[in-house]
């Protein structure tokens, strides 16, 4: 979509450090991080958000960004002292770019907490 910031990202027309890649994924840097590993998975198909997903896209999508985050964590090592995933959906779930994306945060313990 042209006036989506990670599409862009994707096409190479913003730059982003792109820390792994797969047909259907690209893993990159978050841009303000949240914790000493924070990478953004993205379809490079563009979703706006998990209310957009067709049948179809659910099935191909969600494993994809699940499977990018498994390789980024097991090539970094973290798979054993472990990492957060989050998936922030609409306005009230705090999504700010409405191009679906998987956050991974991992190296170091994180906060517990949910919510407002
Ligand atoms: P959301 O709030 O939608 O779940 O997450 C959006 C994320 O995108 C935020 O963590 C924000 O720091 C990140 N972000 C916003 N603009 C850019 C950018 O231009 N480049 C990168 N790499 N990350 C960005
Ligand atoms: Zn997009």
């Amino acid at each position: 979509m042209s006036d989506c910031l990670f599409c862009k990202i994707i096409d190479g027309k913003i730059p982003a450090k792109r820390l792994a890649e797969s047909d259907a994924a690209i893993a990159i840097a978050d841009i303000t991080p949240q914790a000493p590993v924070h990478a953004l998975v993205l379809p490079r198909k563009h979703v706006a958000s998990l209310n957009d997903l067709t049948d179809a896209d659910r099935r191909a999508i969600m494993p994809a960004l699940y499977e990018l985050a498994d390789r980024l964590v097991a090539e970094k090592g973290l798979r054993e002292t472990g990492y957060r995933t989050v998936i922030n959906n609409g306005a009230d779930g705090g999504q700010t770019v409405f191009h679906l994306h998987m956050h991974v945060l991992a190296g170091a313990k994180l906060n517990h907490g949910f919510g407002g």
